[in-house]
């Protein structure tokens, strides 16, 4: 009977049904080349095979089978097609993402794709032919002692690297024959050895002990959160258990950022040798496909450390995921497809594949913690530092006050002024935070310090049209500008925010001998830059460090007894519902930099909300406060962990048919979804690419998920499916 097989292809399209020629044999996950279109061969991956002929006129035929081992995994094909159901794309858009270019040539033809298609390296290994006899060896002995020598070795060896010949006698060997050279495929990864597990540091009785809860945690649920303060130790604990799953397979860890964790791959590098992989996106496509095709060939056992994406890798026998810093808001992808939040995908690979998971973090996302105080994870506490490090003071700076005393001098209250003086004269080091580089668009008053919020939303309000209207950006009202503060009544709400720059120039003036450096994506719009600023200052290079966020994650300074956010203003006031939450994150995370050893290290806060509860909270370093409150909130407006949003953006060139579009949208949307639909009636102008507008689902923890889904990609069916709309992109973003 003829077989047939519905094929993925890297685009944005459903699955294709091809013929398979009579002298191929496939299997589910082979990597076949395919034509498609009018002249191009893509790579494709072979979903499924039966013997159903597609009800089309012609079919095409798959005529050949790239590689001789399946390129993806039966657990990788399931981990596919739940991403592309929860998250809403194609396995096409999950294809071209997951899988490493250079794994997947396409061409215009054969030749184009063959030249593309991934090949181990290789290398020229010189091997024995024919050895001389008797009157004729005893010559080239005489004669040609190199050559002579050369012979022996290779007699000896067997098989000789081409590079570790002398080029003039190699050559006399070829043309005597005697020797000749062939290709040899070079394996990128050493071959797994049963070494005897790493020798790691001794674990404190504090962290002995949260691995015994971890191990006990696992028997009665698949995750536990392991909340420990940083400078506990988390790595230490990380490490122990990866040693111990390691022989029986593979351990994976996702870290948010590759750039800050230098230091923790080279640790792991030295502690598991050849057992430690890296991979991220900013390694070169060579290399990726190397990793990708090597994992896939070689045996189970590699300690993985990666960043989302490594998620896709064909891993073997997978024993332990962990999920470092798991609150990191860059663990959800939003460009491009799939939009995975990499955290919950990793719980989900982590179920189906049998393995243990564990999220650790000083500050949980409160859907973990929410997760874990359930029941449904475990929760591991680690409260201790190791070698009894003091915690950081925090210390609220009240701006307004420093104003009013004229105590404040550009950007800085005279508190942060003496206490930067004073680091600079014991040669310490200070790391300043101002989360903005940009214009910052929201609205405070200048007298009690309230910050404009959307009365239905609670969140934050942006101001434009020259601080004229105000704007919510989640349910879309835009109104005109209170000019008094509804708190306070004072006529005093005025546009705020300051960037970077000018604080690196305000602090250069403040303090002309210091030697200042300054990170964010204006000065350091790569990797190595940033990874060159970060080491010159760890080096001691500099005394100042000014930076956006970036400067408050990973690495450690121990020189550094001061940390300062110069405006927790805009962390606070963040267009988004997690600002309390993620203001306190950035606030513990920042504490965490600095004075990590003998000297107790210090974070000053200037705000012109002192008694705000989330900076309260930081100061007292109370998790438990914040989470109760923000937790509150949370239920009270219906957002996660109580809510799952969706939200969808549409697209489109003209301004004025978004707007018809998206109001039929929504229309089509309340149809079958009530009052859990938010439309925010802008379109935002991107330049080329048209304008966009959002609307927004929510739905409560509680209804189906599944559903959900299933009646939205019915309206959207529905939508597309009406002639004006057909143009208009629309892209779902779950669980933003
Ligand atoms: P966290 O990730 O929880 O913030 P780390 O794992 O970075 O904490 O540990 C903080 C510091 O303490 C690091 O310098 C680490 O090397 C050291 N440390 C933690 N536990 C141990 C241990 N058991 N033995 C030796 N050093 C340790
Ligand atoms: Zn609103």
């Amino acid at each position: 009977m003829r077989q047939y097989a519905d094929i993925v292809l890297p685009l944005f399209s459903p699955l294709y049904t091809f013929a398979v020629a009579d002298d191929v044999q496939l299997a589910e996950g082979d990597a076949v080349a395919v034509q498609f279109g009018r002249r191009t061969l893509y790579t494709g991956i072979v979903w499924r095979l039966h013997d159903k002929r597609p009800e089309v006129k012609s079919v095409k035929t798959v005529s050949r089978k790239l590689y001789d081992k399946p390129l993806l995994t039966p657990m990788q094909m399931r981990f596919w097609e739940w991403i592309s159901d929860y998250y809403m794309c194609t396995l096409g858009e999950v294809m071209r993402f997951a899988l490493p270019a250079m794994t997947k040539p396409r061409g215009r033809d054969d030749e184009a794709f063959v030249r593309d298609e991934y090949r181990p390296r290789t290398t020229s290994v010189v091997l024995l032919s024919r050895m001389p006899e008797g009157e004729e060896a005893d010559r080239l002995r005489r004669r040609a002692p190199r050559q002579a020598a050369l012979l022996d070795m290779v007699a000896a060896e067997g098989e000789v690297p081409r590079s570790r010949c002398g080029a003039a006698a190699l050559s006399a060997l070829l043309d005597k024959g005697y020797v000749r050279v062939e290709q040899r495929e070079v394996k990128e990864f050493a071959a797994l050895s049963s070494a005897p597990s790493p020798t790691l540091p001794q674990l404190s009785p504090s962290q002995t002990r949260a691995v015994k809860e971890i191990r006990e945690g696992w028997e009665s649920a698949p995750a536990v959160l392991l909340h420990g303060v940083s400078g506990s130790g988390k790595t230490e604990i990380y490490m122990h258990l990866a040693a111990q799953m390691l022989p029986q397979g593979d351990v994976l860890m996702l870290v948010p950022e590759i750039a800050l964790t230098t230091q923790l791959t080279s640790r792991i590098k030295s502690l598991f040798g050849e057992r430690a992989v890296e991979y991220h996106s900013k390694l070169s496509d060579r290399r990726r496909a190397e990793t990708y095709m090597e994992l896939a060939a070689g045996a189970a056992g590699r300690f993985i450390i990666g960043t989302r994406s490594a998620l896709f890798l064909p891993l073997k026998n997978l024993r332990l995921v962990i999920v470092d810093e798991e609150h990191d808001g860059g663990y959800k992808q939003t460009e491009p497809a799939p939009r995975y939040q990499a955290r919950d995908a990793a719980l989900m690979l982590a179920r189906e594949s049998g393995a243990l998971a564990l999220l650790g973090s000083a500050t949980p996302s409160l859907e973990s913690y929410v997760r874990a105080s359930s029941g449904k994870y475990r929760m591991v506490v680690l409260d201790e530092r190791y070698g009894g490090a003091m915690p950081p003071v925090v210390t609220i700076s009240d701006t307004l006050r420093a104003v009013k005393r004229g105590e404040r001098h550009s950007h800085f209250n005279k508190e942060l002024i003496d206490a930067i003086s004073l680091r600079l004269e014991r040669g310490e080091q200070v790391l300043l935070l101002q989360n903005r580089r940009g214009f910052a668009p929201y609205a405070v008053c200048g007298e009690c310090g309230h910050t404009l919020r959307c009365r239905h939303c609670n969140v934050s309000l942006t101001l434009h049209r020259g601080g004229t209207r105000a704007f919510c950006r989640y349910c879309g009202r835009d109104e005109a500008a209170p000019d008094t503060c509804p708190v306070c009544g004072a006529k005093a709400i005025h546009p705020a925010g300051f960037g970077t720059e000018k604080v690196e120039s305000e602090i250069m003036r403040l303090f002309p001998s210091a030697r200042v450096l300054r990170l964010d994506s204006d000065t350091a719009p790569t990797e190595s830059a940033c990874k060159h600023i970060l080491g010159s200052f760890s080096r001691g290079e500099a005394d100042i460090l000014v930076g956006t966020q970036i400067i408050t994650k990973g690495l450690d300074f121990d020189r550094v007894t001061l940390a300062a956010i110069l405006n927790a203003d805009n962390l606070l006031a963040a267009p988004d519902f997690r600002a309390g939450e993620r203001a306190f994150q950035t606030i513990m995370q920042f504490a965490g930099r600095g004075g990590r050893r003998e000297v107790q290290g210090e974070v000053i806060v200037q705000t012109s909300e002192p008694q705000h509860p989330i900076l309260l909270q930081a100061a007292r370093g109370d998790y438990a406060a914040m989470a109760e409150s923000q937790l509150a909130e949370r239920r009270e407006y219906a957002y996660p962990p109580y809510a799952h949003l969706i939200s969808i953006s549409l697209r489109h060139a003209d301004e004025r048919m978004l707007a018809a579009g998206v109001q039929c949208f929504a229309a089509l949307l309340r149809r079958r979804f009530a009052e859990r639909v938010f439309t925010s009636g802008v379109s935002i102008n991107r330049g080329r690419n048209g304008h966009a507008a959002e609307v927004l689902l929510k739905i409560e923890s509680g209804a189906s998920m599944k559903r959900a889904r299933t009646l939205l990609r019915e309206t959207i069916a529905a939508f597309s499916g009406m002639a004006e709309y057909r143009n208009m992109t629309i892209i779902c973003n779950v669980d933003v």
